[in-house]
């Protein structure tokens, strides 16, 4: 297997408050790790930092074998961000344009051909929204939205996606279609990185758990995960137990 992610030693700090500390895992093509860890435990900074969107004030991370902040590992990945729904609200643009967005790293002066059409076209039938194209972003639903978003990262081609708790206001029955297609696009060989605050349904999905309280409390499988003690620690900080299954 190929290394997607490899972070060493990472280490946070906003202002004088270290939120992620000297945390090392990596990520091998085809995986799909859940994040798991309190409110306020450091996922999303570490997310931000495990595709370099922030430099970690020590540690490196180094994504498709580069440094993490390099510029051509960007286009590799699809990156839904928690307020995915906030910012699609003001978006006077179609699904299909958004989708399109997708394309432009590779066409800068705007010139879409054959190749970039049928990629949006299918990219949108992938996630089941090719109905929904002509409508704008900001009059999707929750789930429609974030459905949006990936679309637009397979236009991109991307080969990582990177999802901060996607489903988070969207009700029970489309939360588990939203997995089935994380599922279906993970078999086809996409690798996911996806935070997900509900313990149950990560531990369903994802083939890989990391359990994160500023620390690392855990890293491996998510059946091992649910039977060891390491989920109490983290959410109840009492003990560092660490688990590395790696
Ligand atoms: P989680 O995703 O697990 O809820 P975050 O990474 O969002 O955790 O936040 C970790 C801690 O860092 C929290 O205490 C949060 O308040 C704080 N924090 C997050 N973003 C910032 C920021 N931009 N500036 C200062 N503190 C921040």
């Amino acid at each position: 297997m190929t290394g997607v992610l490899e972070a060493t030693e990472v280490s946070f700090t906003y202002g004088d408050r270290p939120v992620v500390e000297d945390v090392s895992l990596t990520v091998e093509a085809g995986e799909f790790l859940g994040l798991v860890g309190p409110n306020g435990s450091g996922k999303t900074t570490l997310l931000e930092l495990l595709i370099g969107l922030r430099r970690p004030d020590a540690g490196s991370v180094r994504l498709f074998g580069e440094p993490a902040h390099a510029r051509s590992t960007g286009r590799r990945v699809g990156y839904v961000p928690q307020n995915v729904s906030d910012a699609a609200d003001g978006m006077p643009v179609t699904v299909r344009e958004a989708v399109r967005m997708g394309r432009y790293p590779r066409r800068p002066f705007g010139r879409f051909d054959d190749e970039d059409r049928g990629a949006v076209d299918a990219a949108l039938r992938r996630v089941g929204i090719d109905d929904l194209a002509e409508r704008r972003v900001g009059r999707l639903s929750g789930g429609q939205r974030q459905r949006a978003f990936i679309a637009r990262a397979l236009a991109a081609e991307a080969d990582l996606l990177a999802l901060d708790e996607p489903t988070v206001g969207v009700d029970a029955e489309s939360r588990e279609a939203f997995y089935d297609l994380l599922g279906e696009l993970n078999e086809d060989g996409m690798t996911i990185v996806l935070i997900e605050h509900d313990i149950g349904v990560v531990t369903t999905h994802a083939s890989e758990i990391a359990c994160l309280n500023r620390e690392l409390y855990f890293h491996g499988d998510p059946a091992v995960f649910v039977e060891t003690d390491a989920l109490a620690a983290a959410y109840g900080g009492s003990q560092s137990i660490v688990h590395h299954q790696h």
